[in-house]
């Protein structure tokens, strides 16, 4: 296979920070458990994606991530096969709230990702859902209720259910800022800092965009603790 160099040059990946390890380029090579292994061959998949290769070994790590990359590049799973890792050796109780925490700016995308954490995560027995607004709260906060290993959700619903005080950030320990540039473009950011202040600082945090402005650097930089970033194609 090729060197870890030469797979970055050619798939135009570039990482910044200390001891960045090498991407992961075969599903087989990732060490992940095996029912999840199987999940990603019965999808057809014949390879990560770049961004996943690359940051699969870093989250893994533990270490806090900045992704750059545009849309269709895999990112979904490149934080989420990580984040159901982390549950595993977390073993927290969901009925005292989620230990994965993704946040998403639309109730479109956050449906996608639910549906690729069900379909990726069922045979690990991981259990997520989805809060967004323009549907009744009731049903929602069920599920909340029943108790969930991974939440999805939009800023604005799941502060407004903070602020009901019907679930507990307490547990949360891997955070996702997912298309934080659409989120910040769509005038999140005080939802999404006052959700971030009821997380534990002892966490790990990741966030995806596909550009890189200076309103997204601020966040970054007051969300994450010495990120690697990882960029993939021509973006700066
Ligand atoms: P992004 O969030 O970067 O826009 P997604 O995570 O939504 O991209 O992935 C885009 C599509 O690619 C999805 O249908 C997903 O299931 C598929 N996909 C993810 N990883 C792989 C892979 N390693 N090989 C082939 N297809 C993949
Ligand atoms: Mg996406």
């Amino acid at each position: 296979g090729l060197s870890g160099e030469a797979y970055r040059r050619r798939h135009e990946i570039s990482v910044t920070g200390d001891n960045v390890p090498p991407p992961l380029t075969l599903f087989d090579s990732t060490g992940f458990p095996s029912e999840i292994l199987r999940e990603v061959y019965n999808a057809g998949f014949s390879a990560p994606t770049p961004i996943q290769a690359q940051s699969w070994p870093i989250a893994l790590q533990g270490r806090d991530i900045v992704a750059i990359a545009k849309t269709g590049s895999g990112k979904t799973l490149g934080y989420l096969i990580p984040g159901f890792i982390h549950l595993k050796r977390r073993h927290n109780n969901p009925q005292l709230g989620p230990t994965v925490l993704v946040l998403s700016p639309t109730r479109e995308l956050a449906t996608q990702i639910q549906d690729e954490a069900i379909k990726f995560g069922k045979s690990s027995r991981i259990s997520c859902t989805c809060l967004y607004g323009g549907a009744p709260k009731g049903p929602q906060l069920k599920e909340i209720d029943r108790g969930v290993d991974v939440v999805v959700a939009t800023p604005g619903r799941l502060n407004d259910i903070l602020e009901m005080r019907r679930v507990s950030l307490d547990q949360v320990s891997y955070l996702v800022l997912d298309e934080a540039d659409r989120m910040l473009d769509m005038g999140f950011e005080p939802q999404i800092r006052k959700i971030v202040k009821e997380v534990p600082t002892r966490r790990q945090t990741l966030m995806y965009t596909a550009t890189w402005p200076k309103e997204v650097r601020k966040i970054a930089a007051d969300l994450l603790v010495n990120p690697v970033q990882v960029n993939i194609g021509n973006v700066d």
